[in-house]
């Protein structure tokens, strides 16, 4: 089913990287970590659906997304940028994507984040953050999402991966050094989303490390 929402408000969160948010339908309901379809309502792009996961509280009276845009070519998500408040957008009914199985080691890479936006701020509202790591991997520093969140969540630890040199973080990538410093016990659930090949690589230490797939939280 298709609904047709309005944009009401829209922030910056990085250069690339905006909040989304949108009316609520009457009765539209979601759990953290779910995604749905959006596509821009204006003659041409109504067709032109693209997934992407609330951000909100579900209890909230509004809906949110975080998303990253692409400039490098003309896809919806660059359109999305020039969009602004009373513009009207269609959303499909919420499906799966990434579900919360409890306390665990988060690792995203990018716009990979937004999953655990909704996850873990559930966890900090119910007082649940406690035993969860973020590992949470970026091009450079001023590419972190919702930096001061993160660091704001009591119980959360994090860590912050930036592949350009940046003072007080981790330099590079999620990579095997990398998770053997942080990661003191393989036997805990994690959970995935980044980059197909940054998936892919990590997903690789992991069994090599014993953890088997059905501790591993990733989108199918
Ligand atoms: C379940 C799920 C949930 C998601 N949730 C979010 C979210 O909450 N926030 C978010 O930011 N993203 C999210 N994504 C990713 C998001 O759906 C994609 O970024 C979006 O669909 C890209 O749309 P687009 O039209 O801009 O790019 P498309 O045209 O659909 O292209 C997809 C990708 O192909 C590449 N590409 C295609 N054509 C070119 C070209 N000419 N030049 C260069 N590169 C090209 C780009 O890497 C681009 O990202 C989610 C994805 C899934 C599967």
């Amino acid at each position: 089913m298709t609904h047709r929402t309005t944009l009401l408000d829209v922030v910056p969160l990085t250069r690339d990287t905006r909040h989304y948010v949108i009316t609520k339908p009457s009765g539209y309901t979601f759990t953290p970590g779910q995604a749905t379809e959006v596509a821009i309502d204006r003659d041409g792009l109504r067709d032109e659906t693209r997934p992407f996961t609330f951000t909100s509280d579900p209890d909230a009276d509004v809906l949110s997304f975080t998303i990253k845009s692409y400039f490098d070519h003309d896809g919806v998500t660059k359109e999305l940028h020039s969009l602004k408040a009373g513009d009207s957008l269609l959303i499909g009914d919420p499906w799966g994507a990434i579900a919360d199985n409890g306390p665990g080691v988060f690792l995203a890479g990018g716009a990979g984040i937004t999953p655990f936006i909704g996850i873990l701020s559930a966890r900090a509202r119910s007082g649940t953050l406690s035993g969860s790591t973020l590992v949470f991997a970026n091009a450079t520093e001023r590419d972190i999402i919702l930096r001061p969140l993160w660091e704001g969540m009591d119980g959360l630890v994090t860590v912050f991966v930036v592949e350009e040199e940046s003072s007080g973080l981790r330099t590079g990538r999620i990579d095997e050094a990398l998770l053997d410093s942080v990661i003191d016990d393989w036997g805990q659930r994690f959970y995935l989303c980044g980059p197909p090949k940054m998936e892919e690589h990590v997903a690789e230490i992991l069994e090599k490390r014993g953890v088997p797939s059905d501790r591993i939280t990733r989108e199918e």
